[in-house]
């Protein structure tokens, strides 16, 4: 049998469809991540939201152990959907890796390593996450890892 291309849902239900997925894929990481004791918070934003380039972004405050994740909206990627869900989980695996390094020391000179590792690390933890998945999936997560966020 071959394999099934997932029917795409019209424009106007893509926003509510990926807020859902969000909000069902924040839990799910922060419990695999033991990062339960944090209030973190998502939001999808427009690319002026976000520093050039980039496809999301964290903000935390580590007394307080809140933090807030932006993502890039469903609405601006250009992509099939479920390229655009893998993506927009990569984001949030990526933002949450770096909360689990917060307490570790951080200077200008090595992040741009950092943000190398963690997209391997994300990568990573996608591909195993999603071995049953297509081999499309699987290539959506690897070129994510390529962008900054
Ligand atoms: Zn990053």
């Amino acid at each position: 049998m071959a394999p099934q291309t997932k029917p795409e849902p019209e424009l106007r239900e893509r926003g509510p469809l990926a807020d859902k997925f969000v909000r069902e894929k924040l839990p799910l990481w922060q419990s695999r991540l033991k990062l339960e004791d944090w209030k973190i918070s998502i939001l999808s934003v427009h690319p002026s939201g976000l520093r050039a380039q980039t496809m999301g972004n964290i903000h935390w405050d580590a007394d307080k152990k809140s933090a807030v994740i932006r993502v890039l909206d469903a609405s601006d990627y250009h992509m099939p959907f479920h390229a655009t869900l893998n993506d927009m989980e990569f984001t949030i695996v990526h933002e949450l890796i770096h909360l689990e390094l917060v307490s570790l020391p951080r200077s200008e000179a090595s992040r741009s390593d950092e943000e190398h590792a963690i997209n391997h690390l994300a990568d990573a933890l996608l591909q195993f996450d999603r071995r049953d998945d297509t081999l499309g999936a699987l290539k959506a997560s690897s070129s994510a890892a390529s962008h900054e966020r």
